[in-house]
């Protein structure tokens, strides 16, 4: 099988390596497409300086063969989603029920001696706890999208928001683009927040009900002037830096949530007024990645096809053309590139 391995910043080689052997707890998945996500995309830049290093955590593919103690009923030729970032099942965090802050959590080294979730290959050996079934109807293509939003249901699920109110989404990247299609789902009038104007319209086609340019207009205005003079439910941090987030937490209503779900810069650090907290009861949360609980029920949003997934899929690329995914992927005019197997 064919493996592409980063060697250094930019530079992708492919291997020949035999089939994975799988044990009686795993299962041999035939790889049938995989996204690029940002954390691949900082390797390709060489911001994360560690190689060789193989990529590829957002996985669909084929049951190809079943451990006999695999708990779960696959067989060969069933359509899956994998979670491909290993969890230890025995830590604190994993018995509470956060495996997403799991202390061991991490990727097996791939044979060749290089390291990484390993999904940019042609077979991979996932436990059996990290395969999810998805729809045979669903294309493999689409199935790339349960990652990304296995993390963004958790997203939602720390605002706590309810048919009827706002939420603001700061940044349309393909993150804040799922935060809409969830948000949407959940019954909320959604203001999307995007300095692009391509962007913007986009945000609009997917059900957006606004997508302002928060460089022209005064986005907590706008909110406030949207709300009747409240303010938001709920604000999601997407992109953007401080300024962003300050924005953010300004268009706030009384005891609303502000999710952190995008990364910052060493820059952006918040100057916030504690009155915030005591007298307008404001909530200030994050997310990290996703638990085996949002994963299980991204793959089964993905096989109810209810969200215009598709829609985030901006350019495909033959495996053998990873290095033309990659140069494409981080582009303002693409959201997410995958690979096919
Ligand atoms: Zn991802
Ligand atoms: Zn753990």
């Amino acid at each position: 099988m064919k493996i592409a391995v980063m060697t250094s910043p930019g530079e992708i080689v492919f291997q020949e390596n035999e089939i994975p052997s799988f044990g009686n707890t795993e299962v041999l998945v035939k790889i049938k497409a995989v996204g690029l996500c940002t954390w691949e995309q900082k390797y390709y830049k060489g911001i994360p300086n560690s190689y060789p290093f193989v990529g590829g955590h957002e996985i669909s593919g084929i049951v190809e063969g079943v451990g006999l103690g695999v708990s779960q009923s696959l067989k060969k030729g069933d359509h899956v989603v994998v979670a491909s970032l290993t969890r230890c099942g025995e830590c604190y965090f994993c018995r509470r029920g956060l495996d997403n802050l799991c202390e061991n959590t991490g990727s097996d080294s791939n044979p060749n001696g290089s390291w990484g979730p390993g999904g940019f290959s042609e077979y991979f050996v996932a436990k059996g706890y990290e395969v999810y079934k998805i729809s045979s109807d669903i294309d493999l293509i689409t199935g790339t999208m349960a990652e990304p939003l296995a993390c963004v249901i958790r997203s939602i699920d720390r605002s706590r928001i309810e048919f009827g109110d706002t939420a603001v989404v700061l940044g349309g990247g393909v993150m804040g683009m799922l935060h809409l299609l969830l948000a949407k789902q959940r019954g909320a009038v959604v203001i999307v927040s995007e300095p692009d104007e391509a962007r913007r319209k986009k945000a609009l086609s997917l059900g957006a009900d606004y997508a302002v340019d928060p460089i022209n207009i005064d986005l907590p205005e706008f909110v406030k002037k949207h709300t009747k003079g409240h303010g938001a439910e709920a604000v999601f941090f997407t992109a953007g830096g401080k300024n962003a987030i300050n924005g953010g937490i300004k268009s706030l209503v009384q005891n609303g949530t502000m999710v952190i779900y995008g990364g910052t810069g060493a820059d952006d650090i918040l100057n916030i007024d504690p009155k915030l907290f005591h007298y307008d009861e404001i909530y200030l949360t994050g997310v990290t990645k996703h638990t085996k609980d949002t994963f299980r029920r991204a793959a089964d949003l993905i096989s109810s096809e209810s969200l215009a997934l598709k829609d985030l899929i901006s350019e495909e690329y033959p495996f053998e053309n990873i290095v033309e995914a990659f140069d494409r992927a981080g582009a303002m005019d693409t959201f997410r590139v995958i690979v096919k197997m």
